[in-house]
């Protein structure tokens, strides 16, 4: 049995990395799925792959940041598919700094897509989840927003506020059968952390206990498992996926 058999789920940030392999994931488990981000040939792309697996698929360029974007990629959804059942924050990028050098711009760049893109796209889906009195949202965080990492004072801000939004979101919305949950990757192999010197992922993977770099499919089945019908009691909470390197 398919584990989300006819849900509807957006998924911000699916062109690529953690969110396409969500995307992958939540297809092949039966899900209707809306893809999303602002690269439109990356998008196309995305969307025939999901197909060929079989997938009901809309694209919605969007720029998370962007309210305006947000808005639609919800309304873009409703009018199609007429329910929103899974909710999964993605998108996210890095400007990475040393505090001492960071310019305004990359604190804010980094803020609006990865805090307030994920503020952004609850409070447009919410409305919906409430009348429908139920709603699965996942919020894509990091283990940098648990710990803390120099050269990246913006985006390790940006993903603890994520965690403070979903335990608020979570408290806000259970009364209406909505969850609200974060995932927490730990250093995941993508085009985020494909510029990363070698001899840096040699010191970074000596950290991690289960001693190799994660997959994006190693955050998408931790996903999977909290949109389906098994999470059902689990609101308000992060997990790690990490191969133990915070514990
Ligand atoms: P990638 O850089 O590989 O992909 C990022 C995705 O986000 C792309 O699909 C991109 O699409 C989209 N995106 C970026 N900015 C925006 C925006 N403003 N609006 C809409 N979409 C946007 O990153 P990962 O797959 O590695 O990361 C995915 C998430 O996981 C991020 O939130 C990241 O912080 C988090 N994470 C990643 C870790 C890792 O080690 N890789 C570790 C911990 C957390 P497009 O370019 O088409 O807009």
């Amino acid at each position: 049995m398919s584990k989300l058999a006819n849900k509807v789920a957006v998924i911000t940030g699916s062109t690529r990395g953690i969110g396409a392999a969500i995307a992958r994931e939540m297809a092949r488990e039966g899900a209707r799925v809306v893809i999303s981000g602002r690269n439109q040939t990356r998008l196309q792309d995305m969307q025939k792959e999901l197909e060929g697996l079989g997938a009901e698929v809309l694209a919605v360029p969007a720029d998370v940041s962007k309210m305006d974007d947000a808005k639609n990629l919800i309304e873009k959804t409703l009018e199609k598919f007429e329910r929103i059942d899974i909710l999964v924050n993605n998108a996210g990028i890095t400007r990475d700094n040393l505090l001492m050098r960071m310019s305004e711009q990359e604190w804010d760049e980094v803020i609006n897509t990865n805090l307030k893109g994920t503020f952004n796209c609850i409070k447009a889906a919410t409305r919906q989840l409430m009348r429908q009195r139920y709603g699965r949202i996942i919020n894509i965080t990091s283990v940098v927003g648990l710990q803390g990492n120099a050269g990246q004072v913006n985006y390790a801000a940006s993903k603890a506020g994520i965690i403070g939004l979903t335990k608020s979101v979570a408290r806000e919305l259970a009364s209406r059968h909505v969850t609200c949950n974060a995932v927490a990757p730990g250093f995941i192999e993508t085009d985020m952390t494909a510029a990363l010197d070698e001899k840096i992922v040699e010191e970074l993977k000596k950290q991690i206990p289960l001693s190799r770099l994660g997959q994006p499919e190693d955050v998408a089945k931790m996903v999977v498992f909290l949109a389906s019908d098994d999470a059902s009691y689990i609101t308000g909470q992060v997990f790690n996926v990490d191969g133990g390197m915070v514990m």
